[in-house]
């Protein structure tokens, strides 16, 4: 029967009795327009309803008891509704919007079943496919977010993006749940490993590749629409916990949360905006009028629709005690500019009944169901709505995709510290002190599982992923190094005495031991996750009884490296001091463990950079390197005032030098100006390898205060041994303008430091000024 439906789809052109909102070749607009006029206000608010997939909902009522499904509502599903009900609802038309559909079956399923509905609207399938198509088992799992923003390689998130749009088509998802722009203030918060890190700049960058990468102008058959996500702040929560209160100024909120958003509207056309948790100042995400309509609609010209986030309409009432209950929750989020409702019943009936009690303009409605049919006319979900489960067959885990997530991994991975011990073989200074037979040892609780693809990952086919130890031995073993591996608890809170006494008897054995430590933010398995999504840290110490294994280990006085598998940074100093080596790979993905041995052996130079600053303590926080400049003038009691390891650095095999910045010209005198800047850059040392050089600026006098750093442009180069390259960044208007008193973007008459360097720590800069001229306004 699909066979037949695809084929009644492909032909559907050339019936002149056709709508004319079936016809492919008419304009959408057009399209749009006259399904609309076919539309009743309840057929146009279905199309704002969202709910999960069938397969979603089975497994969550096969672990309820029958006599609690009808009441139960604790993992959102929904009372008195069954899976059976949901595919009826879908032929009535009553669904616009799916979640988590995650196997192609199931989504031609489900679009069979909206083709019965009267207006056979094709139904748009969204997903949280963060990095790959995770949910999916055979997908091509890339490195994190936290991780990807490591490699500041704009154009390799693009390319990974890509390939995950074509991955999620290929399974019946046409909307990914990301980027997540979230900038990050708080690396407590769970998500840490879901954000591209704590600057705006490298944060927005990052967030349009990934939109560039799925999205497109011209909307082929392995393009998805993308959400930029959480609108706002809630990456800053009041003690780092998830969706709890953020209480922030208008100014924090334009200078350092808004601005990912205003170029993921403006420079990637995002079409669609993810509301957060989170109340801001008292206001509710979700019903902040201000923000999705004064702000992103307005004010930057957002042309997309809005959708809310997990449950959280009702919570305006339930959670947040601002609506009396779910119905005025409805009123005052659709009022303010929601257009999508994540998910589940009711909504409807809301939304119906108070447009027809004259309390929610029916305008409203139209708007939001205009922008979700273009999208899905934009998308060709009209045209054909079903997958052809035999061509996408070899779509999922493509060899190129593969390729793609084991380049993001190597450049992502940071050398923290090193006392000469890596590389272990290949190019080591002191080659020929490489004995065969040398013996390492690994173990850990991240060293041999699935724990490096991170969060929204389901578990993968074992064949799909290189462990840490998989990858440690097989390179290993090319050098004639015998690598043995101990499971010390395959999570850190299981980690038992005993396991550690055997980890430190074969320790003894060993000339090398490798730790792999960590947290663990994999999706799938809830009990032991030390960070992810509702699990938030309270310190920044490795967690359980990690410390105990490593410090016994260190305590024997042989080699140790240690490896570290975490989407948040890991506060350890004095295990630090006392490693040989530091190895940050954050949650490297499927191919983490292969990226991760060529490090170590030296077939790869790290290169991989901070996107967050690596505090010394939890209670160092808010440490960032783009502070003000009143936030160090005085010390802590018990504590030294800088991190562990600054923002922007990693260190690699070879030496980089770097000349002082030139300008192509001394004054900023135009808004439309763009100043080059150039820097030679010349590998010292013996090793090919990449650096990334990065230009920081400081508005030396301004009329409110400005941070004392900010990153304003980067470039990865490579260079071989004894080359040098002259690398030129570019600084616009938007590099040096803020906000004013009446929030015009604007330069001020003045001075700026232009920093250049492979981080932000002074000791790795150079600066030299350029002058404003004159008051500019610049165009945001
Ligand atoms: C998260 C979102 C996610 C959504 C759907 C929520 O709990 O906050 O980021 O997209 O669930 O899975």
């Amino acid at each position: 029967t699909l066979v037949l439906i695809i084929s009644a789809f492909k032909t559907a052109d050339t019936d002149p009795k056709k709508p004319l909102y079936m016809n492919a070749s008419a304009k959408v607009e057009d399209r749009v327009k006259d399904l609309m006029s076919r539309m009743t206000l309840e057929d146009k608010v279905w199309q704002m309803c969202q709910y999960v997939g069938l397969e979603h909902m089975k497994a969550a009522e096969a672990k309820i008891k029958p006599e609690e499904l009808a009441k139960n509502d604790a993992l959102g599903f929904y009372p008195g509704l069954r899976s059976d009900d949901i595919a009826k609802l879908t032929t009535e038309g009553k669904i616009g919007s799916f979640l988590h559909v995650v196997t192609p079956e199931e989504a031609n399923e489900l679009q069979k079943l909206a083709q019965q509905s009267p207006l056979k609207i094709p139904l748009l399938i969204g997903i949280d496919a963060i990095h790959g198509n995770g949910l999916y088992e055979g997908a091509t799992i890339y490195p994190s977010p936290i991780t990807q923003a490591a490699t500041w390689n704009d154009a390799l998130i693009e390319l990974s993006s890509q390939e995950t749009a074509a991955e999620m088509r290929a399974t019946g998802s046409h909307w990914s749940f990301t980027p997540n722009i979230d900038v990050l203030r708080d690396p407590r918060w769970g998500r840490t490993g879901e954000t591209f890190g704590e600057d705006p700049y490298l944060v927005g960058n990052m967030g349009i590749a990934t939109i560039k990468g799925l999205q497109s102008d011209d909307f082929g058959p392995d393009n998805v629409i993308a959400c930029a996500k959480h609108l706002i702040a809630g990456s800053q929560s009041v003690n780092g916990i998830n969706s709890s209160p953020t209480d922030v100024s208008k100014r924090t909120l334009f200078e350092m949360f808004l601005p990912p958003y205003r170029r993921a509207v403006r420079e990637a056309n995002v079409y669609s905006i993810m509301a957060a948790h989170n109340e801001v100042a008292g206001v509710p995400a979700h019903m902040d009028e201000y923000m999705m309509n004064d702000v992103m609609r307005d004010r930057w010209g957002f042309d997309g629709f809005f959708v809310s986030d997990w449950n959280d309409v009702s919570r305006i009432a339930n959670w947040h005690h601002v609506a009396r209950d779910f119905k005025e929750a409805s009123l005052f989020s659709v009022r303010a500019g929601l257009d999508m409702h994540m998910h589940g019943p009711k909504f409807d009936e809301y939304i119906v009944a108070l447009v027809k009690e004259g309390k929610l303009d029916e305008a409203r409605v139209n708007y939001a169901c205009e922008k979700i049919l273009t999208t899905k006319f934009k998308l060709g979900l009209f045209e054909n709505p079903f997958i052809d489960l035999e061509e996408q067959k070899e779509t999922a885990f493509a060899k190129a995709h593969q390729k793609t997530a084991l380049e993001q991994a190597r450049q992502a991975i940071v050398l923290q510290k090193n006392n000469g011990i890596l590389p272990l073989a290949k190019l080591v200074p002191s080659g020929a002190e490489v004995t065969k037979n040398k013996k390492i040892f690994i173990t850990g609780p991240n060293a041999n599982n699935q724990t490096i693809l991170g969060d929204w990952a389901s578990p993968q086919p074992e064949e799909n992923v290189v462990t840490m130890y998989e990858g440690i031995k097989k390179v290993g073993e090319k050098y004639g190094y015998d690598v043995t591996y101990f499971d010390s608890g395959d999570r850190s809170k299981k980690m038992k005495d005993n396991d550690i006494k055997t980890a430190v008897e074969k320790a003894t054995e060993a000339d090398i031991t490798i730790l792999v430590l960590g947290e663990n933010s994999f999706r799938h398995d809830w009990k032991n996750k030390t960070t992810g999504e509702n699990v938030d840290r309270a310190t920044l110490a490795l967690s359980g009884k990690q410390m105990k294994l490593a410090n016994q280990i260190l305590n024997l006085g042989k080699p140790v490296i240690v490896v570290y598998v975490s989407g948040s940074p890991i506060a350890e100093p004095t295990l630090e001091k006392r490693a040989k080596a530091v190895l940050n790979t954050w949650e490297p993905g499927s191919f983490g463990g292969q990226a991760t041995a060529e490090i170590i052996f030296g077939e790869v130079n790290p290169s991989g950079k901070l996107p967050v600053t690596i505090p010394r303590s939890v209670g160092q926080l808010q440490m960032v390197y783009n502070h003000k400049p009143t936030t160090y003038i005085h010390k802590y009691n018990t504590e030294k005032k800088v991190p562990l390891h600054p923002f922007g650095f990693g260190l690699s095999y070879t030496t980089f030098e770097m000349s002082a910045p030139r300008l192509s010209k001394l004054t900023f005198d135009n808004a439309s100006d763009i100043i080059t800047v150039s820097v030679d850059v010349t590998n010292k040392g013996k090793m090919d390898g990449d650096e990334v050089v990065q230009l920081y600026i400081r508005d030396k006098v301004s009329s409110f205060t400005r941070p004392v750093k900010e990153l304003k442009a980067y470039k990865r180069v490579s260079l071989k041994a004894g080359e040098t390259k002259t690398v030129e960044l570019k600084l616009t208007g938007e590099s040096l303008a803020f906000y004013d008193k009446d929030y015009n973007f604007v330069i001020e008459e003045g001075d700026f430091t232009i920093m250049t360097g492979n981080s932000s720590h002074k000791k790795s800069l150079q600066e030299t000024t350029l002058t404003a001229t004159k008051h500019l306004q610049i165009a945001e």
